[in-house]
């Protein structure tokens, strides 16, 4: 297991220290036959609570048509499969290893739209960095609005469909962006702080081409700054 030395002791950083990526695995690994299938979990906030930002509207489509469309889709191709039964997030992790590409591709999409939903809040109900965190980030960027525009540059510059992470990668606060359904949670020792999807399905009602504000507008008012201290606790 990697040690991290981080402000003066020392962590465990690898698969087991991923607690919130286990908790939304293990949430929705069921226990008998008929509950074998990756499931959706409720939204944590109402549909209009994170409007004008990301609208009802847009929810409804990406919440109830992309995100269960992925899972819908994954549930067929597991069945009758090893991967039958196994938590989501072992499933993104074998199956990438594998390079089983459509079961990556739609577990991967399964867990980054479940860690997204999680990654929002309402404005103003996000709260910010813990104390021990915000030391974290002031180290790795030099002050927290220069760690939400790195966040947003990664963003804005990801060409095409993909993500923007806050991660936890080698000791230190992190951005990076990924490609289409790509996730960090396939590399050891990373944990997921934050993350942005930026497939244009999550923000052309809104926004139309205009990624970029879409992107300054989630990093500026509805980003979950109390879930992401929690996850940095647990690192
Ligand atoms: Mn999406």
């Amino acid at each position: 297991m990697l040690k991290v030395t981080r402000r003066g002791f020392s962590v465990s950083a690898g698969l087991a220290a991923c607690t919130v990526a286990a908790r939304i695995g293990s949430a929705q690994q069921g226990k008998d036959k008929a509950m074998n299938e990756i499931t959706v979990k409720p939204l944590p906030f109402a549909d209009e609570a994170l409007a004008p930002v990301i609208s009802a509207r847009t929810l409804s489509y990406h919440y109830g048509k992309h995100h269960a469309g992925y899972v819908k889709t994954l549930n067929g191709l597991i069945a009758g499969t090893e991967y039958e039964g196994e938590p989501l997030e072992k499933i993104v992790r074998l199956s990438f290893a594998r390079k089983d590409t459509a079961i990556f591709n739609n577990a991967a999409q399964a867990w980054n739209h479940a860690f997204y939903w999680e990654s929002l809040a309402p404005k103003g109900k996000g709260g910010a960095p813990s104390a021990e965190f915000a030391k974290a980030i002031d180290a790795a960027f030099g002050s927290l609005d220069a760690c939400k525009a790195a966040l947003a540059d990664v963003c804005v510059k990801r060409f095409g469909s993909g993500w923007g992470w806050l991660v936890f990668d080698g000791g230190k606060i992190a951005v990076e962006s990924s490609a289409n359904a790509e996730t960090p949670i396939v590399r050891l020792g990373v944990t997921p702080l934050l993350v942005v999807d930026v497939w244009e399905h999550a923000y052309y009602l809104d926004w139309q081409n205009s990624r970029a504000d879409y992107v300054k507008a989630v990093v500026n008012d509805l980003l979950d700054w109390n879930a992401a201290s929690r996850r940095f606790a647990g690192c």
